[in-house]
């Protein structure tokens, strides 16, 4: 049920929920002007007008009721400033204008809430906008003091205002001020989080892709490896290691230089992701040694795989980049459940790999 209410007024948006919830606090504190201004007119304090403080506070409060609705809605997400930042400013400042327009002594009085409506555009406006709200506030009440000095001589010390609107526009030249470098400072924060969230990115992806093959790093391949040693004790399921190592690639670099050397371990590379599966994961290890780990299989079905690529590297065809240049692979292989431990399941595929160059290499074993 109080979810349910929660959910009515702040949505499960959580931007949504933050607009929501300073919406309320603002209206809030307004709450707290128009109980004084209530006080104000019980207080004999006001003028005693055609125009009833009741309306006055009504026609406000629709208007303020109006805008929340707007923002709920999200009918304002398509609005530069969902939060309707300046034309909230604007309505208060005229509510309060309204307000000096009717006070009789203590005018000034009412300027103090108008650094309380200030103060929201800390979160949102920019200097110019900040300094277009201040202007309005400043002349609104020049405006207010210069209607009552022609029509209404009686109700106005017109000296001491221009003082209290000279004390009022420097105070309001100094939030300015300060509001727009509030601003710069939340601008600036705003890119270096953007700054930071792509440095991340850039750090994962190369903490977990090869630069040059664009298969997975030796670091994110144990991890890989960890995980299904975590999966196969749950669900008793097996996996299989392949190390694969180029044969005589320091003879290829010696003879074909070291950047034909890069593009055979590319397209080598590529030979492996088009050999297996989506749900296996295909490394380089470091230099010319690569590891595929095939998930959910056994020794059987992954000698298949492993002929696969043994056999589509020693068929490549390099002749557009290096006429004459034919590379092979040795491969050694080992599945998990024998040994039940990834240290020793590598070290196994890794021997194995070596008993197949013994062996003459463009080999594979497996036993
Ligand atoms: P074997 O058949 O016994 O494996 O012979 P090999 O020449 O491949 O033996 P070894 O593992 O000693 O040599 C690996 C060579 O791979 C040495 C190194 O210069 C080269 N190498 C390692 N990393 C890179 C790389 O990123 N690019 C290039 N072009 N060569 C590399
Ligand atoms: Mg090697
Ligand atoms: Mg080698």
């Amino acid at each position: 049920m109080l979810v349910e209410i929660k959910d009515l007024i702040f949505t499960t948006d959580p931007k949504q929920a933050l607009r929501m919830s300073r919406q309320l606090a603002a209206l809030a504190a307004l709450m707290l002007f128009t109980i004084a201004s209530i006080y104000f007119s019980y207080s004999n304090m006001l003028k005693s007008a055609d125009i009833l403080l009741l309306d006055i506070n009504l026609i406000f409060w629709a208007g303020l009721l109006l805008i929340t609705l707007v923002i709920r809605s999200g009918i304002s997400q398509r609005f530069p400033d969902p939060s309707m930042t300046m034309v909230q400013m604007l309505w208060c400042s005229i509510y309060i204008l309204t307000l000096i327009y009717l006070l009789n002594d203590w005018r000034s009085i009412a300027l103090m809430p108008y650094f309380a409506i200030l103060s929201f555009g800390y979160f949102r406006l920019d200097f110019k906008e900040f300094l277009a709200v201040t202007v309005f506030c400043v002349f609104g009440y020049l405006f207010v003091i210069i209607y009552l000095y022609v029509n209404e001589p009686l109700r106005i010390h017109f000296d001491k205002e221009m003082v209290q609107l000279l004390g009022f526009a420097m105070t309001c030249a100094v939030m300015v001020y300060t509001g727009s470098a509030v601003n710069n400072l939340r601008v600036g924060f705003r890119e270096r989080n953007d700054q930071l969230a792509e440095a991340l990115r850039l750090n994962t992806r190369l903490a977990t892709t090869d630069d040059l093959t664009g298969l997975y790093t030796r670091r994110y391949l144990m991890n890989m490896l960890s995980n299904q040693k975590a999966l196969s004790e749950r669900d008793d399921s097996d996996f299989v290691i392949l190390f694969a190592d180029l044969d005589h690639f320091k003879h290829i670099n010696d003879s074909f230089g070291h950047y034909i050397g890069d593009i055979v371990l590319k397209n080598f590379a590529d030979i492996i992701r088009t050999s297996i599966r989506e749900i296996d994961y295909g490394s380089r290890f470091g230099g010319e040694e690569f590891v595929v780990l095939l998930v959910n299989t056994d020794i059987e079905q992954s000698k298949n795989i492993a002929e696969r690529i043994r056999h589509s590297l020693e068929h490549f065809n390099f002749s557009d980049v290096a006429p004459g240049l034919h590379v092979t692979v040795s491969i050694g292989m080992a599945s998990y459940k024998q040994y039940n431990s990834i240290q020793e399941t590598l070290m196994t595929a890794d021997n194995r790999m070596y008993l197949a160059k013994e062996q003459g290499r463009n080999k594979i074993v497996s036993e």
